[in-house]
């Protein structure tokens, strides 16, 4: 089921006295996500995920704008006729229900020609179970869980009644980390053998990268950008969107060009064309650095932190916003630890300038 959003909004009186005026949550969200897919709403906390959510499922009337799941528009519909499936982040179960009859809750309410025999409900619970494996603990009780088990009952639960559209707010968040990759695939494994469409909303870039078909960006109830995860990486529309998505995350500094050149600090780092002359706004994502002995950026080394795979020069430079800048490092290369600086190269494609005020993104080209 595709879902369109039309200048959806959201907007709440402020209680806040030195501040009037509305918290404008979402702001005018006009996009389409394509049936099947999974999307990741992305953003820090209180930037208006879990509203944005909210809207989408019913549970929040819209300032403004409207929804489609498909033609249908669902903006007049409260939250049980619009079929959608919703997992919070605490799971919300029911502590004296065994799992079975947390699965079945949803299906007890149907009424008239929907109801549904008490063998029927069993055996659809046995199929949601089954899809997040858990077919064999039916008969527990929440206590009896783990927290992701618990968190896939409610999966389990949101996906009884087949909705059109599930919905998943931060729903990896009381997990602990090797819980959460599992339970992060899991979710990727559901929704591509249920292809239903799936919005799922964290705060952790790293998550949604890595389990969406595209991911939304967003700031102050605004969508910054929309795309594949990799190419919103590779081409992020502002300085936001830059920080925001990568670990270690982008490198900032202060640089300015000139005559072709950007320079950070009295250094000439690469040849450049298409920018105004003048301050700009420098990131370097820290795949971006080589390092080369004669290198046109030199910083003072920090320290050498050996990842395996790859190494990380931790530097420091007085242009720089972060008193640490990370590099990855092929582990191949040698550094001297004992050395007092480091000389780098820069790999163009991995180096974004900004515009110093507003953060939009000035593209170049190199040479
Ligand atoms: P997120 O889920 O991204 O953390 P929310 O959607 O919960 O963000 O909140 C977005 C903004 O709207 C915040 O500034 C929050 O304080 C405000 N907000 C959310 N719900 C309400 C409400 N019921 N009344 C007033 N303000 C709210
Ligand atoms: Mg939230």
């Amino acid at each position: 089921m595709k879902i369109v959003l039309q200048n959806l909004t959201k907007k709440f009186p402020s209680r806040n006295k030195k501040s009037p005026g509305d918290v404008i949550a979402v702001n005018d969200f006009t996009f389409e996500i394509p049936d099947g897919q999974l999307i990741g709403l992305l953003g820090p906390s209180g930037c208006g995920k879990s509203t944005a959510l909210n809207l989408i499922c019913g549970l929040q009337k819209p300032t403004e704008g409207k929804i489609f799941f498909g033609e249908e528009d669902v903006t007049p519909l409260p939250p049980e006729h619009r079929g959608v499936g919703m997992v919070f982040q605490n799971y919300a179960l029911y502590p004296h229900l065994t799992v079975l009859k947390n699965i079945t809750f949803p299906l007890e309410n149907l009424r008239g020609a929907n109801r549904l025999s008490k063998e029927e409900m069993e055996r659809k619970a046995l199929e949601a179970a089954k899809l997040v494996q858990l077919e064999g603990l039916m008969d527990r009780k929440p206590s009896e869980l783990s927290g992701g088990q618990q968190q896939r009952v409610a999966i389990a639960r949101a996906l009884v009644k087949t909705p059109r559209v599930l919905l998943l707010d931060e729903p990896l968040s009381n997990l602990d980390a090797r819980l959460r990759l599992q339970t992060r695939e899991e979710i990727r494994r559901i929704q591509r053998q249920t292809k239903v469409t799936t919005i799922f909303v964290t705060h952790d870039q790293e998550e949604a990268m890595s389990i969406s078909d595209m991911i939304v960006v967003m700031k102050d109830g605004i969508v910054q950008q929309i795309g594949k995860p990799q190419q919103v990486y590779d081409d992020p529309v502002n300085l936001f969107v830059a920080k925001f998505l990568g670990t270690p995350p982008i490198n900032i500094f202060q640089g300015s060009v000139s005559g072709g050149k950007l320079c950070i600090g009295e250094e000439s780092v690469l040849a450049l064309q298409g920018v105004p002359e003048g301050t700009v706004t420098v990131g370097i994502r820290p795949e971006g650095f080589i390092l080369q002995q004669d290198g046109p950026l030199t910083c003072d080394l920090t320290r050498v932190e050996v990842m395996g795979r790859d190494i990380s020069v931790v530097s420091a430079h007085p242009c720089a916003e972060n008193p640490s800048i990370r590099s990855i490092i092929n582990a191949e290369n040698i550094v001297d630890t004992e050395a007092k600086t480091v000389r780098f190269a820069l790999n163009p494609r991995k180096v974004y300038l900004f515009h110093p005020q507003t953060g939009e993104r000035l593209p170049f080209t190199p040479g």
